[in-house]
């Protein structure tokens, strides 16, 4: 019996929600309590609560503290931290795995353990390696950072007959060395009614809109960046701004929701500029493509002050911007899915020479099970290296060496889990007789178990409620178990996580 975690839901490939093997779903969504203590400058956070709930909890307490974690405010506490965790704070603060400072966690033998009796091997896993691997997540405590009361934001579009390639030429040699206090996110689409490329500049600063025009005009002049482009308004504010509409009331921050419509994401790192011939044939292929979109996330300032093995997230100094490829539709059925998943893989495949390279990196939060699978078996170390070595580069051993340590059964699997067997960090004695399964594959024959989140489970309203769960803990879960001949919910299960709009 397989064991599914689910906080948030908003995995990518769905990998807390669907499996090709019989599994019970452990929903955390009703563990979603938060204790901010500013004194302290500390939150405890427990794994069920979504992204928008702590940045309101901590706003309530103090309007000059938030924390370094993603845009959208509907992800959850328990994936995105064991993930990784980025946001517009990240060039400031660093990564939200780097803020934090204890967890609680239910092990394979139903122990409940904190930063000391866990041991800072497990620690440093469930900080990045993802915590589906390791155990059951409950909760995690964490450093609160400083901002100011007023903080600066904006938006502004250039098509290429504004110069749009000069622009995002240019921004390659600003964009990780301009004051930390910035940054600066390009969207790159497709403008639809022109049928020709339009670049977003989307920014978040740490000040005043005065400050915020100086530093672009000595900066990046080219953007050409005026008071009047600049908003200025509280950092909770700024959440919403970047996420949907500044105008909307910060307690939408509190909805949980499900995702509706298709998607798929994919992930590079950017470590040498693109020449501006390079750009021009961005665009064609993009022109050409129509229905990807790419976003680039500045890198630089406290990025490449922490060490790439601190935490098992390796991507750190030298990398210019992290890459993020989005397609998103609307219809149903295969034929579909074909389609808009092969549009994405064919501007991945053309921004090879672009990018990082032995490995190529991936951010293991923007889940890509393009990038391999494994199960467990005799060849598990070996096919988890393929995919183990793009999230993580040099921490993939230790990662396989802490699963080792912590569950060295495998009782906590997916597609994308640590295991020894088959491999040189140790085992080899497996018998497992694994066989290797194309879950993309799987997903196309309707032979995945399990569905998206439905609304009620989005916002914790799932129906049976169970208590111990894990090895006799308080922990208030809902359980479902989908039979191997499934139901209705197979077809849904289709195409992974999404949501139609503000995918960020
Ligand atoms: C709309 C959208 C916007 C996003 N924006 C950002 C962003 O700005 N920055 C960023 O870094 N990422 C972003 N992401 C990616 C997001 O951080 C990851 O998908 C994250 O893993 C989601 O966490 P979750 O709890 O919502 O998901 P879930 O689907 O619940 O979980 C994701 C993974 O973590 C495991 N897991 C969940 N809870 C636990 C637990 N308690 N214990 C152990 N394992 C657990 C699951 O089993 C699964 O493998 C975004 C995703 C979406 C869909």
């Amino acid at each position: 019996m397989n064991l599914r975690i689910r906080s948030g839901g908003h995995d990518f490939e769905g990998l807390s929600y669907v499996s090709y093997i019989n599994f019970v779903l452990l929903d955390m969504s009703n563990l979603r309590s938060i204790n901010v203590n500013i004194e302290e400058e500390t939150a405890t956070v427990q794994v069920g609560a979504i992204l928008g709930e702590l940045y309101y909890k901590i706003w309530e307490k103090s309007k000059v503290h938030a924390f370094p974690a993603g845009v959208c405010p509907t992800v959850g506490i328990g994936g995105h931290i064991s993930g990784g965790g980025y946001g517009v704070l990240m060039r400031k603060y660093g990564l939200t795995v780097d803020n934090v400072i204890d967890a609680t966690i239910v092990d394979v033998k139903g122990r409940v353990l904190n930063r000391t009796s866990m041991g800072e091997d497990l620690f440093w896993a469930i900080r990045g390696g993802g915590g589906a691997s390791f155990g059951v997540i409950l909760a995690y405590k964490l450093k609160l950072v400083r901002v100011p009361d007023i903080v600066t934001v904006f938006r502004v579009s250039k098509t290429l007959g504004q110069n749009a390639t000069d622009i995002v030429h240019r921004m390659q040699y600003v964009t990780d060395k301009i004051d930390r206090d910035l940054f600066i996110r390009l969207n790159l689409n497709l403008d639809n009614t022109t049928n020709t490329m339009e670049a977003t500049f989307t920014a978040f600063f740490l000040g005043d809109s005065e400050r915020l025009v100086s530093l672009m005009n000595i900066g990046f002049p080219e953007l050409d960046i005026q008071k009047p482009d600049c908003k200025e308004m509280s950092w909770l504010k700024s959440v919403l701004f970047w996420w949907s509409n500044v105008n909307e009331s910060v307690e939408t921050l509190l909805e949980r929701s499900s995702l509706p419509g298709n998607s798929k994401l994919k992930s590079d790192y950017l470590q040498n500029l693109i020449s501006r011939d390079g750009i021009e044939s961005l665009w064609q292929k993009m022109v050409e493509l129509k229905v990807v979109g790419l976003a680039f996330n500045p890198y630089g300032g406290r990025m490449s002050e922490i060490g790439d093995s601190e935490t098992p997230f390796p991507h750190r100094k030298g990398n210019i911007f992290k890459i993020q490829y989005i397609v998103l539709w609307d219809e149903d059925g295969a034929k579909a899915e074909e389609y808009y998943m092969n549009q994405i893989r064919v501007l991945h495949e053309f921004m090879t020479p672009f990018v990082s390279k032995d490995p190529r990196g991936a951010y293991q939060n923007y889940r890509d099970l393009d990038i391999g699978t494994s199960v467990v078996g005799n060849n598990s170390y070996i096919d988890g290296k393929v995919y183990g070595e793009k999230y993580f580069k040099g921490n993939f051993d230790r990662l396989v060496k802490v699963k080792r340590m912590v569950d060295g059964d495998n009782f906590f699997t997916h597609e994308q889990m640590f295991s020894e067997r088959g491999g040189e960090v140790g085992g080899g004695n497996d018998n497992g007789g694994g066989k290797r399964r194309d879950v993309q594959q799987e997903r196309k024959r309707g032979n995945l178990l399990g569905s998206r989140p439905t609304e009620e489970a989005a916002r914790g309203e799932l129906g049976r409620e169970v208590v111990a769960v894990c090895g006799g803990v308080g922990v208030s879960a809902s359980v479902k178990h989908d039979e191997e001949d499934g139901d209705d919910e197979h077809g849904e299960a289709q195409g992974g996580l999404v949501r139609r709009q503000r995918l960020t």
